[in-house]
This record gives structure tokens, sequence and C-alpha cells, in this order.
């Protein structure tokens, strides 16, 4: 057995073994040492043959499921090792083989998934600068390829898919990215495949085998080199792990990263799409506001739509005419919303359907389902927008398929399909006879006893059981003589005799063999029921998907109405008009109404940038995060939080908002926000939405507003970008910029002065705001007496020095020479010293003066400091 073992081992070392052995999956050597540290199961060995015991650990068969999940989501592959023929029967050694690899990309346990999200696995091929990229869910059968020519567009694809596992080529495995990165902060396994499963040939063959057809033509990819690879190899490897039928991954779909709004990583987290930024949760995103789909397939299609909205003018308007009808027509939405409810996951039931592991109950899940669709199919009858229309035709309900399982299975069938009690009285003839014979066949032997006893006159004949001889008809000695020649004696008891009789014998085969048969006829006939649904693949998938969508169509139709939100007009002209907007996440966070709506409004020509001042607190990052989500929700064909809005299409938002949470990359502030700034002044465009908040801040105050201030021109100017920007600051000198550059604003959130405290009001105005209020904020924050009256002694002092006069001397436009401003900059240097009364050594002063700052490292101008103050 230990020899069986290790060969399976030998070709499966990249995975965890689980062995089956009676009622247990066993582990050995390393596999054990590993799996009993995650599982904290107990450790034990086993003579093999070697000098030293085996290690060994075992799970009980009945609980694998939790077991694999637990080692599968922490990035492990684990090899299923059945015994494959019957313990009883065989000769020498059990026959056992690999029948799945469980991977953390192709879990098929619904359990241990969320339902609302798929899970993807992700195969990249990098080759000659380009990427190919392939994605399924292969519990919906969801299947996917493009190509992008940049690591950005790449990490933008895995951000947006967040798939549990890649498999890739050597040639990405060692492009350099940080692998470390994917695998312990987004919880990716990743695995290098080995080179075969690249072969362009195989792909090519594996891919048209898959699809039936005779040229990748047909499949929309023979332009597709990398393309055509990615999704050939992870096909293979979905073969190669799942030993199963993939046919529920019926269409690959091509499609093209520039369909849709390309949103990075920073972006998704910043605007808190589908979870918040510090707690990981749903609850406070924007999906949370958004989702109020009924089935699992309609939340996982939500979050698609909100996590790629779209940019093309035509498809959004479709969506939002749905909408809109919906939104409009309450009593159709309802009772559609209604008809949905009970509605099980049909894509994943349909995976597994395919994968010939659904259970009975699930057969039931799936009719009850299709149950519904002819009454929601009646109330789209009259439905007039198109995407409405077009999910009418689409929406298949399926009847035969729904007929069938009525007829045949069972209301509430038991889960396991070997045991019997699964098909319905009336379905089949011979199941019902079998049945009866089980269950009449008492009666049986009763009738017959009797009609034996008058038969034969023998008064106390008895019809008895035993295990040696089955059924057999007793007769004590007295009535011997009136035993009949057709009596078969089969034993003699001291005072009596065993006989049976044909008839005897042919109910006893009934009884005793209905059991048996009955379980595997039932089987049989459970897995024609089974494979007649599976047939229809193609038809259900189809279904799945227009429930999908008309169920987040609903949702978003009920959304608009419950939260007050309109229907945004679409531009291509690039005006965002937004009157009256509201945050749609905070403002459900606050109690009674109380939100305060701004108006927002950019445009190409005047009102391309504005710059937004306002204290700490006053509500600058929720109004810029509120114009931000406002678009991407008209973007994604939902109405909006305004009284009115008019969107011009964006392609891309960028966000650069406050300290990240990247710390964790061993990044410092400031490095993370310079990466940050730099991504987006290299990838937008004039067509791009940019939300900057408070640049620079990570830095020396003259670092910090130099680099706010180019930052600003550089965007303003359309010939180097031109994007759409909202910049809030707390550096009050950019409010300059107004006036020098055309298409710059200054706005700013108003608070009103209450004696020594100030009232947030909320409202955004025209204008920069002239005084920053920290003080007070730190009051409000709780800040101790003692240092607010300090601080404010401090500020007193700063003033009268006006430090702030001189920065905004050096604030003038970028052309002055560097020079120039260097020398400004030391100057304030010097006043700030002499302002803290410190420098008194006029040496020291002079050694200053003649330092040539900007020729010097950190590191140098560190240890200068060091002399300078040891002199002092
Ligand atoms: P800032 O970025 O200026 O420091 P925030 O945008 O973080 O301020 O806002 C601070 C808090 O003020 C928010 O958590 C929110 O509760 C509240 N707030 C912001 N904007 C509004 C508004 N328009 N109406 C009501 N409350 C708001």
């Amino acid at each position: 057995m230990m020899k069986q073992y290790m060969q399976t081992k030998e070709e499966y070392k990249d995975c965890i073994l689980f062995y089956r052995l009676g009622d247990f999956y066993e582990m050995f050597f390393d596999d054990a040492l590993t799996a009993s540290k995650e599982l904290e199961i107990t450790l034990t060995g086993k003579n093999c043959g070697l000098e030293e015991r085996a290690p060994m650990c075992g799970i009980p068969y009945h609980a694998v499921d939790s077991y694999l999940n637990r080692l599968v989501s922490k990035g492990y592959k684990v090899a299923i090792c059945e015994q494959v023929e019957d313990p009883k029967t065989a000769k020498g050694i059990v026959k056992r083989e690999v029948i799945r690899v469980v991977t953390p990309g192709t879990n098929l346990d619904t359990q241990g998934l969320d339902e609302t999200k798929n899970n993807y696995i992700m195969c990249i091929v990098y080759m000659a600068d380009r990427y190919g990229l392939s994605v399924a869910d292969v519990t919906t059968g969801e299947y996917l390829v493009t190509e992008l020519d940049s690591q950005t567009k790449l990490m933008d694809e895995l951000y947006k898919f967040m798939p549990s596992e890649i498999v890739c080529n050597e040639a990405f495995y060692m492009s350099g990215l940080d692998l470390d990165d994917l695998k312990n902060r987004l919880h990716m396994a990743i695995y290098s495949l080995e080179t075969w499963y690249f072969d362009d040939a195989l792909c090519r063959e594996t891919l048209q085998e898959h699809f039936k057809v005779a040229s990748l033509e047909g499949i929309g990819l023979s332009d597709y080199e990398c393309g055509m690879i990615a999704s050939g190899a992870l096909l293979k490897y979905l073969e190669e792990t799942q030993k199963n039928s993939l046919s529920h991954m019926s269409r690959l779909t091509r499609y093209a990263t520039g369909n849709y709004m390309v949103l990075d990583s920073a972006t998704r987290r910043n605007l808190e799409l589908v979870e918040t930024l510090r707690e990981k949760q749903k609850r406070g995103s924007l999906l949370w506001v958004l989702d109020k789909t009924k089935t699992a397939m309609g939340a996982r299609t939500l979050r698609k739509y909100v996590e790629q909205p779209l940019i093309d003018k035509e498809s959004i308007v479709k969506r939002l005419d749905a909408v809109a009808e919906l939104k409009d027509n309450a009593i159709c939405r309802e009772e559609i919303r209604e008809y949905l409810n009970p509605v099980y996951d049909l894509e994943r039931l349909v995976g597994k359907i395919t994968y010939q592991s659904a259970n009975p109950r699930d057969l039931i899940a799936f009719q009850s389902s299709l149950s519904m669709l002819p009454s929601v199919k009646c109330i789209l009858k009259d439905m007039e927008s198109d995407l409405l229309k077009e999910i009418y035709e689409e929406l298949d309900p399926l009847e035969e398929l729904c007929d069938l399982v009525g007829r045949a299975i069972q209301e509430e069938p038991p889960l396991a399909m070997k045991e019997g009690g699964i098909i319905k009285d009336g379905y089949n003839e011979e199941v019902d006879r079998l049945r009866k014979a089980k269950s009449e066949g008492k009666n049986w032997l009763a009738d017959l006893e009797t009609k034996e006893r008058e038969k034969t006159g023998i008064k106390n004949l008895r019809i008895r059981y035993n295990k040696v001889f089955g059924y057999y008809l007793e007769v004590t000695n007295s009535f011997k003589d009136l035993v009949p020649d057709y009596y078969t004696r089969k034993q003699t008891l001291a005072n009596a005799e065993r006989y049976i009789i044909p008839e005897l014998k042919e109910l006893e085969d009934t009884i005793l063999g209905a059991e048996d048969k009955l379980c595997a006829l039932e089987y049989e006939l459970y897995c024609e029921v089974r494979n007649t649904i599976a047939a229809e693949l193609t038809r259900i998938q189809r279904t799945a998907k227009a429930v999908a969508k008309l169920d987040v169509i609903a949702s978003l139709a009920l959304v608009a109405e419950r939260n007050n939100y309109v229907r945004p007009k679409i531009n291509e002209k690039g005006v965002i008009d937004i009157r009256d907007g509201r945050h749609p996440v905070v403002e459900k966070m606050i109690p009674n109404d109380m939100f305060i709506a701004n108006d927002t409004y950019l445009d190409d020509k005047k009102q391309r940038i504005s710059i937004i001042t306002g204290p700490n607190m006053a509500g600058k990052s929720t109004y810029m995060r509120q114009a931000a989500l406002i678009v991407l929700m008209a973007q994604l064909g939902s109405f909006v939080p305004a009284s009115s809005a008019n969107i011009g299409l964006v392609d891309r938002i960028f966000t650069r908002v406050g300290a990240s949470d990247d710390l964790a990359s061993g990044q410092s502030t400031f490095m993370v926000e310079m990466n940050e700034v730099a991504n987006i002044l290299r990838n937008a465009t004039s067509k791009s939405l940019l939300i900057l908040d408070e640049i620079g801040r990570g830095t020396s105050t003259f670092d910090g507003l130099s680099i706010a201030w180019a930052v600003v021109e550089y965007i303003s100017n359309s010939k180097l970008l031109g994007a759409k920007t909202l910049f809030a600051t707390h550096y009050h000198e950019l409010t300059e910029l107004e006036g020098k550059i055309s298409n710059v604003n200054n706005y700013c959130i108003a608070v009103k002065e209450k004696g020594d405290d100030i009232v947030f009001l909320r409202k955004i105005v025209k204008g920069g705001a002239d005084k920053s209020y920290g003080i007070q904020v730190a009051k409000l924050a709780g800040v101790p007496d003692p240092v607010i009256n300090r601080a404010k002694e401090i500020v007193e002092e700063l003033v009268t020095a006006d430090i702030t006069g001189k920065v905004k001397d050096i604030a003038v436009q970028g052309s002055e020479t560097k020079k120039k401003t260097q020398k400004k900059l030391d100057e304030v240097d010097l006043t700030q010293f002499s302002l803290f009364d410190t420098v008194k050594d006029d040496d020291v002063l002079n050694e200053l003066k003649e330092l040539d700052i900007s020729h010097m490292t950190p590191m140098d101008a560190m240890n200068k400091l060091y002399q300078l103050q040891n002199k002092l």
C-alpha cells in the first residue's frame, strides 16, 4: 500500500495527498506534518517498511469538506485519492485514483464560498511584453480572456477580479512583480505551471476540442496570441485538476479592458466600492447601499457592475431606461422581486449538475427556482425598455425540465444519492413495484401463511425468518403428516421441521432484493434526470444571466425610489453638473436627513480644476468622494443622489486620498503618496476625473506646497494632461492660483465662528478659506486645554512673524527660476530659526547661509545639522 501511495504522491508532488483508507483520508510524511499543524489534528506514525515510522494523520471521510476548505483557503492544493473499486471484491491492494485536485481557485464547495462573490482563478501568460489573461469561475462557468500591454493594466485587472488563485508561466513568475504582496496581502495563491501547459499547439488543441470547433476563428481567438495561450493553459489546468466535465464553461468571452471605466486599486479602496477601507466589510460601502438583490446571481452581477462601470453612452442609457421603467412601475417591480426571492443560485446549481455532484435537494432547489419564472416572464411581457425586453426574450422558464423534476423527484428528498427515497411514486412502474414489495412484504407473508394453513389444515403453520435460511415454513412434529409434497424440507429440529415452497422463495427474493434494487434503480433514474438537465446547459445559463440582470435592475430601481435618487443625464461633452449632490453612503450614516447637499460643476473649459479649502472635518473628502461616486453610479447605470445630474462620461477615476493603508507593504507614507501621484499623472487622460486630497502632506511644508502647486499646474495644462480635478488642500497658498490659471477655481466649505468655537456648515461656497481653524478642530476633538491654549500662543507668534506671508511670496508662478525660489526658501528658513530664538551664534548662521542645499543628500544635511547644533 505504501508503494501505491508513493507512486501516486510522485505524480502530485505539489499537493497534499488525501489518501483514502476505509473511512478515513490519511496523509503521510511531509503532508502529514503540514496538515496536522494547519488543521490542528493529531500526528501519529505508521510502519511503512522504512527504518522509521512514517508520520501520519487522518480525517474522517464524512467531515472532509471542512478540512479541505481550511487547507485550500490557506493556499494549499489538495489531491483527493479515492478507492475506485469495491474493497470486498478487490484482489490484493484496492485500486485507487486521484479523482480531483482542489485548489484555491477551483473550490466547488459552495458552503466554503461567499455566494455573493465569484471565486475566480486567473491564468497569466507573459510573452514579448504583452500579457495574456484568462479568468474563470468553475462554480458558475464564467470564462473570460483578454490581452494587456502593461503591468499597470494587469494590476488593475487583478484588483478587479481578485482571483483566489493565479497560475502563470515562468516568464511572468520571474517578471519582478511583488509576488509576496499578492500572496500575503491579497491572499492570492500563485503557482507557476510547467512549460508544456503553454505550448502553442497544445493550447490550440485543448480549446478546439473543448468548444468543438475546427479553428480558433470560431471562438474569436485567431488574432490573440497570448490570450489564446492563457485561455488554453487555464482550460488544460482545469481539466487536469477537475478531472470532470467542464461543459458548463460553454462560452469564452473575449473582453477589451477599453470597454469599462478603469479603476486602480487605490481608487477602488478609497471610494469604498465593495468594502470599507478600514474594517474591510460590506456595510458602509457603495455596494451595501445599492444591493437589494434577491438572488446570489444578482448579487454577484451587481458587484461586477460596481467594479466595472461602463464608458459607452448607449449601454449606460440602456440600463438607465430599464431602471427608470421599474422605478416608475413599483407594483411590477415588487412582484418581480417577490418571485425572485425563492430563486436559488441557478449558475452554481447548473455547475454542480454538470459536475454530477448535485444532490437530490439541489434538483428540487433547481425546480422550485424554475417554477417562479413563468410568472416573472408574464410580468415582463409588457415592458418597454430595450433591456427589459431583452431579458424577457432570454428568460426561458424551461418548463419541460421543471415538469420533469416535479414528476420524478420527491419533494423533500434525502441528501444521499444512493440510498433511495428520491424518486416519486408514479414516475416509474418498477420503482413502484419494488417499493410496494418492500412495504407490503409483511402483508404478503401473512396472506401466504393463512392461505397455506387453510390449504393444508396445519393450524399452527408459521412463516419465520432467520439469517441462514431466509424465510421458511415451520411445522411442529404433531402436524408433520399433513405436510404436502410440494414442501421442500430444509432443516429438522427436535420438535419441528422447516420447509420452503417456490411461492415463498419468490416473495423472499422480491422482499430482500427490493431494497437493493430500489436504491440502484432510483440512483439510475436520478442520474437520468440530472443528465437531461445538464444537456440544457446553454439555455439554463442564459436564463440565469437574465435573472441576474433583472434582479440587479429591480434592485437599482428600488434603491433609486427609496433613497430619492434622480436619473442622471449622460453627455459626451465633458460637463459634470451635479445639483444638490449627496454622498450615497454618508447620508445613510447620518441620522434624520441631516446631510447637507452640495453642487459640483466641472467642465473642459473654465472650470477644469476646483481647489477646495476648509478646516479639517469640514467635509472636503466627503464632498469630493461624493462627486466621484455619483459619476461612477451614473456610469454603472444607477440613479444618483442629487436633485439633478448631468454626467460627462469619464474614462477613469483616480483618487489620492489621505494616508494610505499600504504601510504594511513597507513603504513610507510619503513614498506611497508620491507613487500614487506618479501613477495618476502618468495614466490619467483629459477624460479622467481626479480626486486629490491633501497632496504633499507627507513632507516638509515647502516641498509639499511646491509639489502640490506643480501638480495643479500640470493637470490644468491641456497640452500635458487637462483632466477634471477636485483638489482639496490645507495649503491656502494654492488659492492664489485662481486668476493665474484660467481654469482653476476656488471653493471652500463654509464654517461659522461662534466665539472661540466653530460650527461646520458643510456648504460648499465660492472662494478660498482664509483660516484653517486647526486649533478649534483640535479642541472639538478633545485635545486637553493646556495644549490648546499653548497652541494659540504659538500661533500668535507665528502670525506676527508672518511666515505665511513669506510662503505666499514663494508661491509665485512656476516660471520663476529655481534659483530665486531657493533663495527665498533660504530666507524663510532663517526667519523660522530667528523666530524661535534659538540661533544666536553668527558663525553658525553664516555657515548655514553658505550651504548649497540643493546639492546635498538628506544624509549630508542631517550630519551638517548635527555639527551645527553641536557648535551652539
Ligand atoms: P475633511 O475631509 O474636510 O476633513 P470629512 O469629509 O472627512 O472632512 O468630513 C467629516 C465628517 O463630516 C464626515 O464624517 C461626515 O460625518 C460629516 N459630513 C461631511 N460632509 C457632510 C455633509 N455634506 N452633510 C453632513 N455631514 C457631513
